[in-house]
């Protein structure tokens, strides 16, 4: 376990966002002049400040999310669209949104894909004979029984598979490019192309099969999954992510001249699609219930693991989030909706039948927050609205400086599940935590509970009750993203000089 010196709290929070929320108009100025006292009686005050307070106090004190996430990962575990898994994942959090008294419970229709693992396997046949460490990518089709065997041409680049022509003709295609580290998402967003297009892109060259390097920035030699998405046009060949030393491995030999011959057998299977959900839940508005933020996160994950932190930390954080809000009494003018979304991984359906299922409702979304990068510590929001919406999700943020969550960027995305209400207009944040262990263990079947350090997660969940809280309750809703918004939402026109847009991981879940 990384152990950190974070020292964390902090009850002054007047004295760190003062300036923020001292603005000509202040977002939220009806009690602010009233301020309770600390153990004053639940709501009596709607001072930002104060409602940061007792949201951190409360969570860093009590970590309601953490016995959430444990029964998640321990009890449940995976949770691929289609599994058992994945239908005790939607029966349970349904009863848990009920047992702590939310309203609205339910679960939505969704249509998943459903593809199974099976058995896989790789060896190097030559020049000698060894084990690969491999695992298919989501969604792949099956080698025949007997396996592919053939040899390796490796490249690292979509363009350099261009240049290939021929050689790569009856040959398995080797992806191979290091994911960096890094606290956002660059690395992740440079590589994730190579696993998502690269099979496609390989198989209109005639190649009978693709490797991927894991997209991974631990060398812990664990292959790393993933979805890749065949493009229409072109022949599916079987594909797979191979651990990183064993494709460092394969890379040496080339490069000394062997020939680098590799036979592969994936079992998988792709089913009918499955009758599955995403799990809504509501804590209702005091004044305009049927204006809405959304929070969320993604209730399956990969079946390598238990999905502790892809994603189900986000889906406890959303979850946390409503109780905490309840619990102390904080109603916000506007209704807080969680969303528990189904089949991010492997086909993004739970987002899109979201926005299908309540299409009516879309002018009346005021925002939607995501977190889908994990449980580590969080470093505050990514947003995509229209001018002048950072500044406004910025002042809006400050009270979380508390847990080192207030820092905002412009983004041109909040995350994959809430991506289809941009086109709605409707305002999107990302929750944003560091990530630079993220990808050593994601998609893996090492994302387990241990990755999760407690104090984090409570930091997170109470960033993410506090920001629904603060969207919910500001008179002024974040302006919204214009139709036909440019890829990367520009800075208000009177903001300082704005930082580039976060990177993020484009077209990959
Ligand atoms: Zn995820
Ligand atoms: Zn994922």
């Amino acid at each position: 376990m990384r152990i950190r010196t974070r020292t964390g709290l902090c009850f002054t929070l007047a004295a760190l966002v003062g300036a923020a929320f001292g603005l000509a108009t202040p977002p939220f100025s009806a009690t602010a002049s009233a301020r309770a006292p600390k153990h004053a009686a639940a709501g009596a005050t709607r001072d930002p400040q104060d409602v940061a307070a007792r949201i951190v106090g409360e969570e860093m004190t009590t970590n309601g999310a953490w016995p959430k996430l444990a029964w998640l990962a321990d009890r449940i575990g995976p949770r691929l669209s289609g599994s058992p898994g994945a239908a005790a994942a939607v029966a349970w959090t349904l009863e848990e949104f009920r047992r702590d008294g939310l309203s609205n419970v339910r679960a939505e229709k969704v249509m998943v894909p459903h593809w199974v693992r099976g058995e896989e396997s790789a060896r190097l046949v030559a020049p000698y004979g060894r084990r690969l460490l491999v695992t298919a990518l989501g969604m792949s089709v099956p080698t025949p029984a007997e396996g592919v065997t053939a040899e390796i041409v490796e490249v690292d680049s979509l363009d350099a598979l261009k240049t290939l022509g021929d050689k790569a003709r009856g040959r398995i295609v080797l992806f191979s490019h290091e994911t960096t580290a890094g606290r956002e998402m660059a690395g992740y967003g440079a590589t994730s192309p190579l696993r998502v297009k690269g099979p496609s892109e390989a198989a209109r060259l005639g190649a009978v099969a693709a490797l991927v390097r894991s997209l991974g920035t631990l060398r812990a030699r664990l292959p790393h999954t993933g979805t890749l998405v065949y493009a229409d046009d072109a022949p599916k060949i079987p594909a797979a992510a191979l651990a990183e030393e064993d494709a460092l491995l394969l890379h040496r030999l080339l490069e000394a001249g062997q020939p680098v011959r590799v036979h592969l057998s994936l079992g998988c299977v792709t089913l009918p699609d499955a009758e599955s959900a995403n799990v809504v839940a509501e804590l209702r508005g005091r004044e305009r219930p049927d204006e809405v933020v959304v929070i969320g996160g993604h209730l399956d994950s990969w079946d390598l693991g238990d999905g502790a932190i892809d994603d189900g930390a986000g889906v406890v954080m959303a979850m946390e989030a409503l109780r905490l809000l309840k619990h102390l009494d904080l109603v916000p003018r506007r209704t807080i909706r969680a969303v528990l979304y189904m089949n991010e991984e492997n086909g993004a359906r739970g987002g899109k039948t979201y926005v299908e299922t309540h299409k009516g409702e879309m002018a009346r979304h005021v925002a939607a927050i995501e977190s889908d990068s994990g449980a580590d510590h969080p470093l505050g929001f990514r947003v995509a609205a229209g001018p002048g919406g950072e500044a406004a999700a910025r002042a809006l943020a400050a009270p979380l400086a508390a847990v080192g969550a207030a820092d905002v960027k412009a983004a041109d995305e909040g995350g994959v599940d809430i991506g289809p209400m941009k086109a709605e207009g409707v305002p999107l944040l990302g929750l944003r935590q560091d990530v630079t262990h993220y990808f050593d263990w994601h998609h893996t079947a090492a994302d387990t509970l241990d990755k999760v350090e407690p104090r984090a997660l409570a930091e997170n969940a109470a960033a993410m009750a506090f920001m629904a809280w603060a969207l919910a309750e500001s008179p002024e809703p974040l302006p919204r993203v214009p139709p036909a918004a440019p890829p990367a939402a520009p800075a208000a026109p009177t903001a300082p000089a704005a930082a580039p847009a976060v990177s993020t991981k484009p077209g990959a879940p």
